[in-house]
């Protein structure tokens, strides 16, 4: 297929790349130009702007940091938006908000051109072996037409409802899931520190009690104190903790927990924690126990 993927950060120059392994044609567009030109040394075609990238594209898939970036890149000057072809989609894998998939899902339907969102579960490591969960939402024959790129990139497609919103939805509550693992195991550290306890044999229990990949990983990150180079940035989770209060807000639902963590993240921030991988969370209950 005729493909375009914009924006080669830590997740999209993986995805992006296994579409190339894949046997797709991808034309990429960076901002930062050297991340680009990476890409086409494997393959890619470079293109100078995110309109002469998706010109020719059957599908423009975006993976950029936030609503900003998303809305740049497809409403501003030389933008997807200028240039895709009438029918032919924008797959957003970005975690943006529901009411920027909405606004895409608006402006792009006013154009004749389709919009799907589908953001992704998994680290950068997980993205460079094809092993992410995506999230998709939107019209079925859509979601049919991208099945061979979501297959590309990732190991399984769930399909969130006919609506790209709900996918944005659904992988905001799932990282405010694991925004609250993090929170309580960097609760219980402090409090097991403090007592003398040996971190690693709690996690080992704790690994028998939820036999879960991301318990053992990210409670292995915050034992050994592993925070760079960050798989996800802190800055990165406090705004999607932010959207998850955003979307409670919007459908009148109180998340109370996700509130205290924004908090928390806003305090690791403040205390110069935003480039560190988000697991560094650890550090704001150690503080408040008076640890390092
Ligand atoms: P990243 O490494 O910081 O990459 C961000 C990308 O967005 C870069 O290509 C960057 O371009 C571009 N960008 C930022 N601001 C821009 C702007 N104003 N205009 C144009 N381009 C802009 O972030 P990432 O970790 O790949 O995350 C990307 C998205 O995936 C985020 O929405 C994140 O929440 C989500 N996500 C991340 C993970 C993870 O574990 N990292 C997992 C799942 C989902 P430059 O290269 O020029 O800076």
């Amino acid at each position: 297929m005729n493909l375009s993927f914009i924006g080669l950060g830590q997740m999209g120059a993986s995805m992006a790349r296994n579409l190339l392994r894949a046997g797709h044609h991808v034309t990429v567009y960076n901002r930062s130009r050297d991340k680009a030109d990476k890409l086409g040394a494997e393959g890619a075609r470079v293109a100078a702007t995110p309109a002469e990238a998706c010109r020719e594209s059957e599908i423009a898939l975006s993976m950029l940091a936030d609503d900003h970036a998303t809305d740049g890149v497809a409403f501003g000057a030389n933008g997807i938006a200028s240039a895709l072809a009438k029918g032919a989609v924008h797959v957003s894998c970005s975690t943006i908000s529901t009411a920027m998939a909405r606004r895409l899902e608006r402006e792009h339907t006013a154009r004749g051109q389709e919009y799907l969102s589908a953001p992704v579960f998994g680290r950068p490591e997980a993205a460079e072996a094809k092993k992410l969960i995506v999230v998709a939402a939107g019209k079925p024959d859509l979601i049919d037409r991208c099945r061979p790129v979501f297959d590309a990139i990732g190991r399984q497609t769930v399909v969130a409802g006919p609506e790209p919103a709900q996918a944005n939805a659904l992988k905001l509550c799932g990282n405010f899931m694991i925004a609250s693992m993090l929170e309580t195991f960097s609760e219980a550290f402090a409090t097991l520190r403090k007592s003398g306890v040996e971190p690693h044999l709690f996690l080992s229990v704790m690994n028998y009690l939820f036999a879960s990949p991301v318990y053992a990983n990210y409670g292995g990150m915050i034992v050994d104190e592993k925070f760079e180079p960050a798989g996800f940035t802190m800055r990165l989770a406090y705004k999607d903790v932010r959207l998850a209060l955003e979307t409670a807000q919007e459908v009148g639902s109180p998340m109370p927990l996700a509130s205290l963590i924004r908090d928390h993240m806003l305090s690791a921030i403040a205390n110069g924690q935003s480039e560190l991988d988000w697991s560094s969370l650890a550090y704001v209950a150690a503080r408040n126990s008076g640890l390092r």
